[in-house]
């Protein structure tokens, strides 16, 4: 299929393959069938990209076997897996401009933050995989002095991993990173609203010199790419970002087929817990970041704000003030903190949640639609939410934040914890034995403490209940991407 030339408000001018990347090489999809990919800043297309079915996962598949067993897993040190990584991390860093150029055009992001935090994290985190590559060592274990026993960390095989739309490029980098390092093969499904980013990725992949079928990344949609990889008998793990629904349908899936393993990093309805002893300036703007940092598309966002009574006016003039200075508009400003949300779906979904929450709670700020093309929604707060109504519990994946008061800790506590969910959580106080302790009894996998959407690649990051199983980032990632084997050698003890 022919390149896109993409040219961009800020200069930047590339060309992106529109195929399905296998063995290294760019492919179009068996059959022929592309989609197109949208400009949610205007809803017009950007260009069209190869649609994989599950004839061209067998394909993928079947290179990513070969090359775990030929050119890639044990066959290769891991100094020189970690080699190839480092590489690529500096690859990324020398196309920074023009990653993020991709990532805002095809997902709408503020081209700053894109560049800023996305691709700069993109190259941080296979940094920090590369690094782990020669480092991921199994133990002996002293049974008694007739025997020798020892672990070792293998590679799990080929692995299957689905990622969203949301961070395209980071959810990208999250998963190939550990699954390298470890010695697997991938064969990786983009987001059908944001598969360019990952395309582009893949020159870099060749550039840095990854064997044939090490790395194979394939557009297309869910129930057709994605459900044939979870399905897949020659998938030996599955590793899936996205909604908690099709989270289910992937255990589902690997359970009635060959009992792949399966990782899932799912949705959120995250507390933010503020304290009247904190920093109220400060926790007003860790509150806003929070909820509003990617126009609310964030698994961990913190929707639901829980503000002591006695700062809670103080608190909201604040949050209204700073909400209303957000802003939101064409991604390639300069001054741009909030883009459009990532496709027509998105913004109906987020309008529906918007329209039910005016008859659950108050409406005090936003609500509606911003400019009269793409997809963009002003920031949007409600306050006085049933604990139980649809606003407050469910996950709206947009700019919409619930703000309570409360008074009794205890409540608050019970409240808070009272979610399917159990992502992320914060509290802000400088009272650092209070924070502590409710830092410890909020369920979920991060808490921030005086801070929030705080990510680091050495620390791990996944979810209590409903929102996973496994975790992201830090060492803790190496285990899901490893079988560990215990070998136990016989020095002298005769057969019974
Ligand atoms: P989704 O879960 O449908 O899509 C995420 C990924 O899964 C995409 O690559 C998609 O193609 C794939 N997928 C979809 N159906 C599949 C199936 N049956 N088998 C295998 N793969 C499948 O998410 P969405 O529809 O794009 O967004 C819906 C909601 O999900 C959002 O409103 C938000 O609440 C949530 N979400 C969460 C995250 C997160 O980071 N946790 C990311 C995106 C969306």
């Amino acid at each position: 299929m022919p390149k896109l030339e993409l040219s961009f408000p800020n200069g930047v001018k590339t060309t992106v393959q529109s195929d399905l990347f296998i063995n290294n090489k760019f492919v179009p999809a068996l059959d022929g069938k592309t989609f197109a990919t949208v400009n949610p800043s205007t809803g017009k297309e950007i260009g069209q990209v190869a649609e994989a079915s599950a004839k061209d996962i067998d394909v993928a598949v079947k290179a990513a076997r070969d090359a775990f067993e030929n050119v890639w897993g044990e066959k290769v040190p891991g100094a020189e897996r970690g080699r190839l990584l480092l590489k690529l991390a500096d690859l990324v860093e020398a196309n920074l401009d023009v990653l993020a150029s991709i990532e805002s055009l095809d997902n709408g992001k503020a081209f700053s933050i894109a560049k800023g935090f996305d691709v700069a994290a993109v190259a941080a985190n296979i940094r920090y995989y590369g690094g782990w590559a020669d480092k991921n060592q199994g133990k002996t274990i002293e049974t008694n002095d007739k025997k020798f026993t020892y672990t070792r960390h293998e590679p799990i095989g080929v692995c299957g991993q689905i990622i969203p739309w949301n961070f395209p490029l980071l959810m990208f980098a999250w998963k190939i990173g550990p699954a390298l390092a470890t010695g697997n093969t991938v064969v990786l499904k983009t987001a059908e609203q944001t598969p360019l980013s990952a395309i582009k990725m893949c020159e870099l992949i060749v550039e840095a010199g990854f064997p044939p079928g090490v790395v194979n990344v394939v557009s297309g949609f869910g129930a057709v790419a994605g459900a044939a990889i979870s399905n897949h008998m020659d998938i030996d793990k599955v590793a899936f970002t996205g909604s908690t629904l099709v989270g289910r349908n992937i255990m589902k899936a690997a359970a009635s087929t060959n009992l792949k393993k399966v990782t899932l990093e799912l949705g959120g309805k995250s507390p933010n817990v503020i304290f009247k002893d904190a920093d109220l300036d400060q926790a007003v703007k860790w509150a806003a970041f929070g909820i509003m940092f990617n126009h609310g598309q964030t698994c961990c966002a913190g929707s639901r704000v829980y503000v002591e009574e006695d700062v809670y006016d103080q608190f909201m003039d604040k949050m209204t003030a700073l909400c209303k200075s957000l802003s939101v508009g064409d991604p390639f400003a300069q001054n741009t903190f909030q883009g459009p949300q990532v496709s027509q779906l998105q913004y109906d979904r987020i309008m529906e949640y918007i329209e039910s929450g005016k008859k659950e709670a108050n409406l005090h700020l936003g609500g509606v639609r911003k400019g009269s093309e793409g997809y963009f929604i002003e920031p949007t707060i409600f306050t006085d939410a049933d604990h139980n109504s649809k606003i407050a519990r469910e996950e709206i994946f947009g700019p919409v934040v619930v703000v309570s008061k409360f008074k009794d800790e205890k409540e608050l506590l019970r409240i808070a914890n009272d979610t399917m969910y159990g992502l992320a959580a914060a509290v802000f106080s400088r009272d650092i034995s209070r924070a502590i302790e409710t830092a410890h009894k909020l369920k979920a996998g991060t808490v921030w403490v005086n801070c929030y959407n705080q990510l680091d690649p050495q620390v791990p990051f996944g979810g209590y209940k409903a929102s996973g199983i496994g975790r992201e980032l830090g060492e803790y990632a190496l285990a899901n991407y490893t079988n560990v084997k215990a070998v136990h050698c016989n020095l002298s003890t005769p057969a019974p």
